[in-house]
């Protein structure tokens, strides 16, 4: 099969809201009267962000997903994407997974494929993603202030769970194993909460080097620090995880480590003041986004971790960094 048959079959759906999808030179979008468009590129590289053993069909999800994660932490909605592809060859089975994986995820937030390039070469995956956003809107991770409040959504911790386990590091229950093998292959991106929060946050970040690797970001940008409780983020990992780890499976060290310092989560951490607890609240309901509050900005810069009675641990985590 040669590069344009290639594309026609895998790749060349009609775009539903894009004036001009894939099949000219260039791709038309469309924003509306008002909006400002959202940016965002991500490249997947095997060995580096995925296992030559992953299942097309996830990783297709998951290399469309990384990149609506980085919309969703600016509160932008998704309106279309391009796929560079590097491939070593032509493998149908591969690319029949690969693109389901990749539509499925796309169709559920309406984000067309307009465009993309394909060539040979080692496997590489490069989306771009376009979002639109109301002018003067975006979440930035310059806005949080003294006396925010610090929430993250969903269940960080579960993909570097279940990569400790495919490095051999750990064994778990097999039902526990799918859980966070699936939260790793297949993140969830919080695209509704984010636009959610809209007028709401003060600022966010999405976490895919680790919890406090990216909180990182929001603060050096907001020139704060911030204080979190290890008792409530500890056990923000998803709950029969927990049951695993009380089954002697892992310490509570790891399970802490694991959801501040893990890695490939596509959580939201985001801010917001006292005052707007309730608002918060409405925008996790509202999204069916689970968030909680683990923490409060401060004006001294540093990240202060606390235990359950106020007590400073003296703890440092890396962030992950890839030439580190
Ligand atoms: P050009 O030479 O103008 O860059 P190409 O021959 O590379 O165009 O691609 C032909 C058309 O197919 C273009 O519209 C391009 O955007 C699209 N395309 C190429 N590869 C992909 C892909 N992997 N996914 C989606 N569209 C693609
Ligand atoms: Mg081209």
């Amino acid at each position: 099969m040669g590069e344009f048959d290639l594309i026609k079959r895998y790749f060349n759906r009609p775009a539903k809201r894009s004036p001009l999808g894939v099949g000219d030179d260039c791709a038309l979008l469309a924003p509306a009267p008002g909006m400002q468009l959202a940016v965002s590129c991500d490249m997947l590289v095997e060995g580096r962000h995925f296992l030559s053993t992953v299942d097309p069909f996830r990783l297709g999800h998951k290399a469309l997903a990384v990149n609506l994660s980085d919309l969703a932490a600016c509160g932008a909605k998704p309106l279309a994407f391009t796929l560079a592809l590097a491939l070593p060859r032509v493998d149908e089975t591969w690319l029949d997974g690969f693109s389901r994986g990749l539509f499925a995820l796309a169709e559920a937030h309406g984000c067309d494929l307009v465009g993309g390039d394909t060539t040979q070469g080692p496997l590489n995956i490069c989306i771009t993603v376009f979002g639109e956003v109301p002018a003067g809107q975006a979440l930035l991770r310059s806005g949080a202030k003294p006396g925010d409040d610090l929430y993250v959504s969903g269940t960080p911790g579960d993909a570097r769970l279940a990569l400790e386990v495919f490095r051999g590091g750990l064994s778990l229950p097999a039902d526990v194993f799918e859980h966070v093998r699936g939260r790793m292959e297949q993140p969830t991106p919080r695209v509704a909460l984010g636009q959610a929060l809209r007028g709401i946050a003060t600022s966010a970040v999405d976490v895919s080097d680790g919890l406090l690797g990216d909180l990182g970001h929001i603060l050096r940008q907001s020139g704060a620090g911030v204080r979190i409780d290890t008792a409530i983020a500890m056990n923000l990992i998803a709950p029969h995880a927990q049951l695993a780890r009380v089954a002697g499976h892992f310490s509570s060290e790891k399970q802490l480590e694991f959801v501040l310092a893990g890695g490939d989560d596509y959580e939201l951490v985001f801010t917001a003041p006292p005052a707007s607890r309730a608002a918060v609240q409405a925008a996790a309901q509202g999204s069916s986004t689970a968030v909680t509050r683990i923490g409060v900005i401060e004006a001294e810069p540093g990240v202060r971790l606390v235990d359950a009675a106020g007590q400073l641990l003296h703890r440092h985590y890396a962030s992950f960094d890839h030439f580190a």
